[in-house]
């Protein structure tokens, strides 16, 4: 009988759990390391995905079954590039795969990006989500006006937990420091602004459609921004989420301003940002006029500027590498051909293709690199290094303390019986996630 393959997986997102489904069931025997930076496993799934979209959330049953199965291990507050390394990993493992995500805000590039009550939306979200290095941003929500950049879901994510009210959020596990500044709040206009035109954005409907249901907002589009029809020449699939959209801003154009709603939500197109001006704190949003020629947007030559307390910007992100991984510094990918990286090493998801698709978008790309691995293993010698004990003993010897699945499982009985009528209260700072880990009963 072969030696079993040993997999370390670095990363334990929707990627990460979904390649180590697909290797537990095609490589039966294989040793598989699951390690994520933080305590807890899920990626995105915890602290991405809307707090008050706990629909979305359900997913994590299905990560949770595999990260108990039989020869897979879940190794929480383990960062590579901190508590271990690149080479490490590949010395003690037959098998690699980089499951990292893309965590990093990708910047505006215009003048006042650093002014105070400017945000990149990864770390606005990350404090709102609970995770412990997002925990202490406490975002400036205090002046009367935001303004959202970008036109994808998690621009309207931003503004919609804005725009709830308490009682809309109380089935949420938006985190209690998050509901406290949210209702804390004066905003009174959220702009979500968008470079290009209303067919280009990314929006799903059901996500546009949800301002509409909100008790206190107003949803206001510019009736004249919105065109008669969808061109030819748009793939099907686009064209009807298109159409599906433009209805729903139609909607909202010919509602009007009901006065009786104290918070407006104005989407605006075909505007890109100049500069963030304001003394030492930003005040006002200078933005151009756009026109969309072969699918760029465009100067219009015309400007004009709108009043932004709080600037936001949720215009992509790219990977965080750990040091000696191959990286695409342009495109902020791990450097890859199809999911290879090189030898015996693969990456798969957001930090292979970019940030881009929803959860289960993610399952073809960890499919494909499963089969990869095993065709490539099938050419070679499986099962000749020596596997996680090598990697154990280096944690033991540098004092890192690793969250295994039983911790994770006591994580979160603690954060659900905090709930108290919510889904879960999340535990935000490591130290009470690694105490909540370690000394709960076992
Ligand atoms: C704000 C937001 C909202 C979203 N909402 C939805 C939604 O409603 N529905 C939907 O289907 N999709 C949604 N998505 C998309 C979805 O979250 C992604 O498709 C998915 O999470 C990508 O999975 P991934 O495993 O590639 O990356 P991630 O989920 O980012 O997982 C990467 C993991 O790698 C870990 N990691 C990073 N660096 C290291 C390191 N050095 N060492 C060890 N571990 C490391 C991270 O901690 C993380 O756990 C949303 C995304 C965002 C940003």
């Amino acid at each position: 009988m072969s030696a079993p393959v040993n997999v370390a997986i670095v990363g334990a997102g929707p990627s990460g759990c979904y390649v180590a489904d697909a290797l537990g069931r095609k490589l039966p025997g294989a040793r598989i390391d699951i390690f994520d930076r933080l305590p807890t496993p899920f990626g995105l799934v915890r602290g991405g995905v809307a707090p008050d979209h706990q629909g979305t959330k359900n997913i994590s049953r299905q990560f949770e079954r595999t990260l108990g199965k039989d020869g897979v291990r879940f190794l929480g507050n383990v960062a590579v590039g901190r508590d271990t390394s690149y080479e490490e990993l590949k010395a003690a493992y037959d098998v690699l795969v980089i499951t990292i995500g893309a965590l990093d805000d990708r910047r505006l590039g215009i003048p006042g990006e650093n002014l105070d009550g400017v945000y990149g939306s990864g770390r606005f979200v990350a404090w709102y989500n609970g995770i412990p290095d997002g925990r202490d941003l406490e975002p400036k929500l205090d002046g009367k006006s935001v303004a959202i950049i970008g036109n994808g879901n998690v621009a309207l994510d931003i503004a919609r937990l804005l725009g709830k009210t308490p009682d809309e959020l109380a089935t949420s596990d938006l985190c209690a420091h998050a509901r406290a500044a949210f209702a804390a709040a004066q905003v009174e206009d959220i702009w979500l602004i968008g470079r290009r035109g209303p067919l280009d954005a990314s929006f799903t409907t059901a996500e546009l459609a949800e301002f509409g249901e909100l008790s206190r907002v107003a949803t206001l589009v510019d009736a004249t921004a919105l065109p008669d029809t969808i061109p030819d020449g748009m793939a099907d699939e686009r064209k009807k989420i298109a159409a599906r959209n433009l209805e729903v801003l139609r909607g909202y154009a010919a509602r009007g301003d009901p006065d009786d709603r104290p918070l407006r939500v104005h989407f605006v197109f075909n505007a890109a940002p100049l500069a963030i001006q304001g003394e030492g704190r930003a005040s006002e949003l200078l933005l151009e006029k756009t026109r969309v020629e072969h699918g760029d947007a465009v100067s219009g030559g015309e400007s004009f500027s709108i009043p932004a307390d709080t600037v936001i910007s949720a215009i992509g992100y790219r990977s965080t590498p750990f040091p000696d991984l191959p990286f695409d510094a342009t495109r902020g990918v791990v450097a890859n051909s199809e999911g290879r990286v090189e030898a015996g090493v693969y990456t798969a998801g957001w930090c292979k293709r970019g940030p881009q698709g929803v959860v289960p978008a993610n399952r073809a790309d960890a499919l494909a690199v499963a089969d990869l691995i095993i065709a490539d293993l099938a050419g070679g010698q499986p099962g000749c290094k020596p596997g996680g004990a090598q990697i154990d003993s280096l944690l033991a010897q540098r004092g890192a303390r690793p969250v295994d699945f039983a911790g994770w499982q006591n994580i979160n009985a603690a954060e659900v019986a905090a709930g108290q009528g919510r889904p879960r209260e999340k535990l935000v700072r490591i130290e009470e996630l690694l105490a909540a880990a370690n000394f709960a009963q076992r």
